[in-house]
């Protein structure tokens, strides 16, 4: 049996000595603060993920592949310094029947080290084509030292309380949350209101799938997916954002439906919720098939953008209001998820 030491993988960006890969990597050609693209970070992460855990699975099973199930909350906990290289140290915390987590270490040396974000991808083993995949049975790991079975209760964790946070969702809204909800649809009565409504803030783009974007056979590579979906969030934050919005956070990514070559891909993106310099934004990829035959959701994420002037000192943005049923259902969502990440009070 390895220990999750053994499954240990590093990447390094090389943006010191690599001028054509930091250029790349860049928001904007000048030297603002937080000039890394996020969307491309989040690109590389899922490389990073999907690599560290075909390495295990391939050592059973050659044949076999692993897909993105889930990304779970990633707080960025410091703007990324385009003047040092960044590391990305990936390691398998936990392995489940056929799924496996992996965790991701985001920082940049030098004194002191940055840390710029931890990560933890579900990731499932398969083997097989298209109708015929089916998931693999995976060895376990010896989760000998402390830390590492420290790391394993966390992973259990995180999956558990996942589970509570969507059982949550099925249910109605507390007093409190009665409230606020109530108060946003009065003022929307007032004469005279003027507010932002969420229904009016979004942005959808299509998008067709070539072979160029391919990574198992047949399917499209996850990674690409996200960083589209970001980026086109992030276009639909500047809506509401007074100043420059920045990540920081992603509260969950869910993949259901692999997308395959030859899909047309809708995405949709709109803002659902606000507080205080907070935007929260849900983007939906839908793929319709070749055929036109099956339309499916196959991806949704929840990007929390913080709102930031030069000199990345959060400012505030305005309110927005829910006007339906499923506004009011988004933004509490979002409300209760942005609720950890703000009580923890470690986003940029
Ligand atoms: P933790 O998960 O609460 O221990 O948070 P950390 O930020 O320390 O690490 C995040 C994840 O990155 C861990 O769960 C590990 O899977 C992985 N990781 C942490 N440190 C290292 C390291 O030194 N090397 C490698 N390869 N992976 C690491």
């Amino acid at each position: 049996m390895l220990t999750p030491f053994e499954t240990s993988f590093t990447k390094v960006l090389n943006l010191t000595s690599d001028e054509a890969l930091k250029r790349r990597f860049m928001v904007l050609d000048e030297p603002i603060q937080a000039n890394m693209r996020f969307g491309l970070l989040l690109e590389v992460l899922d490389k990073v993920a999907e690599e560290a855990a075909l390495s295990y699975v391939n050592r059973f099973y050659p044949e076999a592949r692993v897909v993105t199930a889930a990304i779970d909350n990633i707080v960025v906990r410091n703007v990324t310094d385009m003047s040092r290289d960044v590391h990305f140290n990936a390691r398998i915390n936990q392995v489940g029947r056929s799924s496996l987590e992996i965790g991701i270490r985001v920082e940049q040396p030098g004194v002191p080290v940055r840390h710029i974000a931890s990560c933890y991808f579900t990731m499932v083993a398969r083997s097989g084509m298209g109708e015929e995949a089916v998931s693999v049975a995976l060895p376990g790991l010896d989760y000998a030292e402390g830390i590492e079975k420290q790391r394993v209760e966390k992973a259990l964790k995180r999956r558990t309380e996942y589970k509570q946070q969507q059982a949550l969702l099925g249910e109605p809204p507390s007093q409190e949350e009665f409230e606020m909800l109530t108060g946003l649809h009065a003022a929307q009565d007032e004469p005279g209101f003027n507010g932002l409504l969420a229904g009016q803030l979004t942005a959808d783009a299509w998008e067709r799938m070539y072979p160029e974007q391919e990574n198992v056979p047949k399917k499209i590579f996850g990674g690409y997916l996200i960083r589209r979906a970001y980026e086109l969030s992030s276009i639909c934050s500047e809506q509401v954002a007074p100043n420059r919005p920045i990540a920081a956070a992603v509260n969950r990514i869910n993949f259901f439906y692999p997308v395959r070559m030859g899909d047309t891909l809708h995405y949709t993106t709109r803002v659902v919720y606000t507080n205080g310099s907070f935007i929260c934004v849900e983007a939906n990829i839908e793929r319709i098939s070749r055929d036109k035959a099956t339309k499916a959701l196959s991806n949704s994420c929840l990007f929390t953008f913080v709102n930031v002037d030069e000199e990345l000192n959060r400012q505030p943005v305005p309110v927005v209001y829910p006007a339906n049923y499923g506004e009011d259902a988004r933004y509490l969502m979002a409300h209760r998820s942005c609720q950890t990440l703000i009580e923890d009070g470690e986003a940029v």
